[in-house]
């Protein structure tokens, strides 16, 4: 059985759309880089640049040394995208099914770096996948129930900024 509970720590709670404690606030100095996986800050705008990041990384003590909030998300374990895959028709469509997942996620981070796949579990014939963003979550979803057909099931939650999303097909 897949576990659920070490993706809702205690805070979580008061978490709503408009304040996203991952978000930049106004304060935030212009440029920065995360440390982790050197996506680039300008202003409130964050994209994966290779040279800026090189730069910005030698200049340490001029720049804000932060980690991005997808890597943020991704260290404490709080994503806010959850796709389930499940049924029969899965285990004779894994890989393909995967691909797709895959491909979405590249998609994503080519708009937004933020919008990253931050576990992928199978157990128990069931693939289960936290995103950092829920348009992800949505968009993993979509694409696959556009390529498998079967049931899908988008679930928003009132009270946090969470998406689930439920696919199924048997046969
Ligand atoms: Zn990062």
């Amino acid at each position: 059985m897949l576990s659920t509970t070490r993706f809702t720590p205690a805070g979580r709670k008061n978490v709503t759309r408009d304040t996203d404690p991952y978000l930049p606030g106004k304060t935030a100095r212009h440029m920065g880089v995360c440390p982790a996986c050197h996506a680039v800050r300008n202003g409130q705008r964050w994209t994966f640049d290779t040279p800026t990041a090189k730069m910005l990384l030698k200049r340490t003590g001029e720049v804000d040394l932060h980690r991005c909030p997808a890597c943020r998300k991704i260290a404490d374990g709080f994503p806010f995208g959850l796709v389930t895959l499940a049924g029969a028709f899965l285990a004779f469509h894994r890989d393909e099914i995967l691909s797709i997942v895959r491909n979405e996620e590249k998609r994503a981070m080519g708009l937004n770096p933020l919008a990253r796949i931050m576990s992928l579990t199978e157990e128990g014939g069931r693939m289960e996948i936290a995103t950092t963003d829920e348009k992800l979550a949505q968009r993993i979803g979509r694409e696959v129930h556009k390529a498998c057909s079967g049931d899908i099931e988008y679930t928003w939650s009132d009270d946090v900024k969470l998406l689930r999303v439920r696919w199924m097909r048997d046969a």
